[in-house]
Formats: C-alpha cells, structure tokens, sequence
C-alpha cells in the first residue's frame, strides 16, 4: 500500500525525506557489474546565497500576507530552489543553491495573490508560482538579472475545495492541494479526480494546470488539461475568470492559453475540474507481447476501436527486462518479448465487460495474458521509481527520464531515432529504456529512462544526451513535450515546434498580461 506523506521535500533528494533508502543488496550487486559501483554522497548542508531584498520590500510583502507567511531562513529558501530533474539534484548534491529566491511568501487567496503581484510590479520583483516544485524543466529557475529581487511565491496555504457541484459533477481546487490531498477531499464527497502522475505525492492541483500533466490513468480519466472546465487566473493586468458552460463557441477558448502558461501569464488561484464517483474496484493484470512493435500496434487497435482500459503502457523489450520501477527486482528473470499493463477502475460489472471485450482484443493480437499479479506489482511500485532514481545517484549512476509524443504512423521512426541519440552520445554501457505512457486515437506518447555511468562532469553530460534527443525528437516531427512541459529546458527548441508566429503570439500574451514581465521572467515564453 503506498504511503502518502504531508512533509516537505528533502532538499537534495526525491520526495519523503523518511523514504530515502540505499539501494537493495541484490540491485547493488548488479549495479556494480554493469556500471562499477562509485559512491558519491550529496554535500552536506551549505549555505544559501544572501538574499537581496530591501526591508521596506519585505515590510510591503508582510503588509499583505502577514509577518508569518514571508520568510527569508536559508532552510525554506533552499527548499523552493528549482524542482526535482536530475540536473537539479546533481546541482543541489554539489551544493550549489545558486538560484535560491530571496524570499518565499505565501498567500492565503485570490486577493493576496492580486495584491503580492501589484507590488511586484511596482517594485520590478520577478515572481516564480511555486506549487509542489516537482517541475522537471526547469519551471521553477526564473531569470534574476534585472529585477529587484526574485520572489518564491508558495501556494501552500491554498489547499481548499472550494465548492462541489454534484449534479453536474464538478469541484473548485484551491491551487496548493496536492495529489493526493485533493483526493482525500473529494473522496469525503464520493468522488475522485483520477489524476495520478509519477509526482502524485508532491504535484499540485495548480501545477498540473499550469504545466498541462498527464497521468497514468490518462486513458480512462484523460489528461489534466482534458479535466479542467474552468479557472480563475490573477495576473499583474488583473482578473481572468474562465469556462462558464461546459462548452461554447465564444471566440477561441481562453482556458488553453491559460492551461501549460507555466506561471508566465499569471497565477492561477482556482481550477474547477471534471470529477468522477469514486471507482467501487480497481483492478490491473499484464500482459505478454513478442515485441514493443506488436504490443504498440495493439495499443492503436484498441484506442481506435473506443476500447482503451483506463491504464495502459507498454515497456519495449529492455525497459522489460530491466524493471526499474521494482528495486527488488532489478534484473529479475525476463522471458523476453514486451510487458504491458492495462487495469480498470469503476463499478465491477462495467469493468468486467471492458476488460473481457480488451481480452478478446488483445489475444485476437497475440498477445498473452499474465494474469493480476504484473498488475498488482506495477500498482504497488508506480510511485517509487524516483526515490531509486536517488539510490542510483549515491552510487554513481546517473538515471533521468524524457518523454514526447507522436502519431502512430511515425512512432517507429521516433523510437528509433531518440534512443539513437541517447545511445551514441551517451556511448557504450548506458542503458536507454522506454516505455508507450499514454495513448490516443492518433498517437502516443513515448518516454524514455535512461541510466549510465556518472562521468566527472555529469550536468554536461546530461546535457550532451538531452540535446542530441530533444533535436532527434524535432526532427522527427515530434513534440518537444508531451506532458513535462517546456520550462526553461525544451525553451530553445519551441519555436521550432510552434513556429515564429507561433511564438510572437505567446510572446504578445505575455506583453498583454504580464507588460513589465514580472511573472517568471526566461520561463516558456521564446
Ligand atoms: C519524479 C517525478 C515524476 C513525474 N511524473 C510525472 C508524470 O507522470 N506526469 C506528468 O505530467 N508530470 C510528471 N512530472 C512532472 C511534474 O510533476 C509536473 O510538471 C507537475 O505537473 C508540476 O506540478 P507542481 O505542483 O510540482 O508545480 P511546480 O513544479 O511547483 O511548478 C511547475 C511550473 O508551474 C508553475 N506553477 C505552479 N503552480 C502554479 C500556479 N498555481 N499558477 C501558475 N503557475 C504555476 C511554476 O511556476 C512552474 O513554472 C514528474 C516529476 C517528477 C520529479
């Protein structure tokens, strides 16, 4: 049973401090075979560059949220410095909290938030929305040069549900409820929101927006972005209020410019989303296939013919047999060929109809089921991959992950091109995994683990391996991001994604909400 915590991130590592743990025996003894084992403990505590801010800035600051709610101790600066990708951590690890803000201030509403961008902008602060800091992107790493001072703004007081409307079946967030907090509130209600990321623990309601997340539930609940029906937004030119019917034709709809805006447009302070009853079952099985090409294949069938589970992802042949979501497992006997999952949450009887009708799919295909117990594995290990991530750091190997999306019909070639260019830049030894995560009518989305050795230089290697894959993923065709969103990491190749107007339109957004660019300055905009 997973354990969800309240606590705050350790500062250096994935997720609940109590959880680190070091890597099982079996797992360590086959590391040190493929990689050699390098052991490569994080710098212990170092000190957070001196803040900047002015105490007239603060005493301003204090007058709206209160003396309690700005503050400026190194230990929660440290803690709202950058988010959680790897090149993160090996920055947080070597002690650099170069890109620490000067001050963390926490709102407790709408208004508060209104009031703490206005005097940003009258003092030119730079103001970074801070949700769960799980970004993977660099969301979170504002550019400071040019402004007065950079400020962390931390939704953690935000975490209400604000109103439920059970006959239409919707509910109103608060933005700093997480995961599994929002789950919590609306399962007192019967109902359930079904958004479950790998960052489930820490991500919040406000972050999934902002950065349009997808879970892995994404085939039976949809993507986040597919859930929300409304938000309210405070931006430095004042109030956007948004999605009055289920569905219109008022002009182009605002909610997607607002939707993956990553904090640059505004502050979103609310989010009405889409809820669903609670799943009265929840059941997940496996199964076999004789390539990643035969299982993807299958996958297209089904989301083509309406009969998608609610979960289904496929890992390709090495990801399959390396399970690095299972530590005890690592390196457990595979029999070859591909690994799928696939479950089903609702009432029973609507699940034994879909699953029975996927079956027949599914052997139709070739593939062979395995029956719960792949399904019972997966469910229980879903949430840990990122604490091994950190294990794996301890002793020297670097793990970090990528993920775009494609249509079907140029899936292969994506495939092929980005684990060559991972593999080549990278060299021999490093291991590239992937697996399908989520699934369309017209495509997927394919995302990559990749685990080596660390080198001397480990952020410049990284970077050598994600430019080679982010140029492979272009080229391709592809999106630069499926559901990571762009950050300041994937900003250098947006407009080759959207295009110059493409990007002279965000960029006219953004002079038209945020004129003197006060709100995550170098973030997502080209
Ligand atoms: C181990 C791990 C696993 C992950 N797995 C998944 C996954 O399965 N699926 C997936 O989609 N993503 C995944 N992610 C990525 C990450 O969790 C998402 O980007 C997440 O949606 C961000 O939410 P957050 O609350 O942590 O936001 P933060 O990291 O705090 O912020 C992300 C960006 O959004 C902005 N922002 C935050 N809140 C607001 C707000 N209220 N208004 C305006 N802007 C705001 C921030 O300024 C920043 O630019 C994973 C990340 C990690 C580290």
């Amino acid at each position: 049973m997973t354990r969800f915590v309240q606590s705050e991130m350790h500062p250096q590592r994935w997720g609940d401090p109590e959880a680190a743990t070091a890597l099982p025996e079996a797992a360590r003894g086959l590391i040190e075979m493929a990689f050699g084992i390098d052991e490569r403990p994080a710098a212990a505590s170092v000190a957070v560059p001196t803040a900047e801010l002015s105490a007239d800035l603060l005493d301003g600051l204090r007058a709206v949220v209160g003396e309690e709610h700005v503050l400026t101790d190194d230990a929660t600066r440290r803690l709202r410095t950058r988010g959680k990708s790897t090149p993160d951590l090996l920055r947080a690890r070597s002690g650099d909290l170069g890109d620490a803000p000067d001050v963390v201030v926490r709102p407790d509403g709408h208004e508060q938030v209104a009031a703490v961008l206005a005097l940003a902008v009258e003092h030119h602060l730079a103001v970074v929305p801070f949700g769960g800091g799980t970004s993977v992107t660099g969301g979170l790493v504002a550019r400071r040069e040019g402004y007065a001072g950079l400020v962390s703004l931390d939704l953690v007081r935000m975490k209400r549900l604000l109103a439920v409307d059970h006959v239409s079946m919707t509910a109103v967030l608060e933005p700093g409820l997480r995961g599994p907090e929002a789950e919590s509130l609306l399962a007192e209600e019967g109902l359930t929101l079904g958004h479950y990321p790998q960052s489930f623990e820490y991500a919040t309601i406000g972050g999934f927006a902002a950065t349009r997340s997808s879970g892995q539930s994404s085939a039976g609940y949809g993507r986040f972005d597919a859930l929300v029906v409304g938000l309210r937004v405070a931006t430095p030119r004042g109030e956007l209020v948004l999605g009055s019917a289920p569905a219109n034709a008022a002009g182009p709809d605002l909610r997607q410019l607002v939707l993956g805006s990553e904090g640059a447009f505004g502050v979103i302070t609310s989010v009405t989303v889409r809820v669903r009853r609670l799943p009265a079952e929840k059941v997940y099985e496996g199964w076999h296939w004789p390539s990643f090409e035969a299982g993807a294949d299958a996958m297209r069938t089904l989301a083509q013919s309406g009969l998608l589970p609610t979960v289904i992802r496929l890992s390709d042949e090495a990801e399959t047999a390396i399970n690095l979501a299972r530590p005890d497992e690592i390196g457990g006997a595979s029999s070859g060929g591909c690994l799928m999952i696939t479950g089903y949450e609702g009432e029973p009887a609507a699940n034994a109809a879909k699953r029975a009708a996927v079956t027949s799919v599914l052997e139709g295909l070739g593939g062979t089921g395995l029956g719960e117990e792949p399904g019972r594995a997966w469910a229980h290990g879903r949430f840990g991959a990122p604490y091994l991530r950190d294990s794996l750091l301890d002793v020297g190997v670097l793990v970090e992950t990528l993920e775009t999306a494609t249509f079907w019909s140029n899936r292969e070639r994506l495939y092929a091109d980005v684990k060559a260019a991972l593999e080549t830049t990278l060299g021999e030894g490093a291991l590239v995994l992937c697996h399908v995560s989520h699934v369309y009518e017209t495509g997927c989305s394919l995302y990559f683990t990749v685990a080596t050795k660390l080198g001397d230089d480990p952020l410049a290697q990284w970077h050598a391996a994600k430019v080679a894959a982010s140029d492979a993923m272009v080229a391709a065709g592809a999106t630069i991001t499926h559901h990571h969103a762009v950050g300041t990491d994937h900003r250098p190749w947006l407009t080759r994604e959207i295009g110059e107007l493409g990007a002279s339109v965000l960029r006219a957004v953004k002079a038209d909400l945020d004129p003197t660019g006060v709100l995550n300055p170098g973030v997502l905009i080209p």
